[in-house]
């Protein structure tokens, strides 16, 4: 499945992703809206984006008490609004605090992938945002990892 990558050190918390992403879901330039949050870390001198990552046992989806949460054929985790009562039981649930919530409609919302288009990589110029194919194979993830400690430890 593709997903949004996030490449941390190019981050720059320019914030545009999160412009992008309110103006395109709810017409409006506020960040406090958008479904990808860029969290500063401001002594350790670091910024992360964070969204959804549609994960495969979907623990927001497993808690709600509405069956409001349902992952669509091409993978993505999507909330019904229609079916949503605002318990909040999602937000908890999230492991990674992702789930958001759109206080003027009273529901829950997460990142939809823009449909498969997604905006805020679209629009975030030092390219810290790829939509690309995400290993799910153990190998891959362990190779993915091994290689990130070994330019660690190399200091590149
Ligand atoms: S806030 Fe909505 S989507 Fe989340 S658990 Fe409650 S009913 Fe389900
Ligand atoms: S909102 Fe959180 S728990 Fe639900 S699919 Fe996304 S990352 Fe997983």
């Amino acid at each position: 499945m593709k997903q949004i990558v996030v490449h941390q050190e190019k981050c720059t918390a320019c914030r545009e992703c999160e412009l992008a992403c309110s103006f395109s879901h709810e017409g409006v330039f506020n960040p406090a809206l958008s479904r990808i949050r860029v969290n500063d870390f401001y002594e350790e001198q670091f910024y992360l984006p964070l969204t959804c990552v549609h994960c495969a046992d979907m623990p927001c989806g497993t808690v709600c008490p509405t069956v409001a949460i349902r992952r669509d054929p091409d993978g993505t985790v999507r909330v019904l609004e229609e079916r949503c009562i605002g318990c909040k039981m999602c937000l908890l649930a999230c492991p990674f605090g992702v789930m958001g919530f759109a206080p003027e409609r009273g529901v829950a919302q997460n990142c939809d992938l823009c449909g498969g288009d997604p905006e805020c990589v679209k629009f975030c110029v030092p390219g810290a945002l790829e939509f690309a194919e995400v290993e799910t194979d153990a190998k891959a993830k362990q190779k993915f990892f091994a290689s990130v400690v070994h330019r660690a430890l190399a200091g590149t």
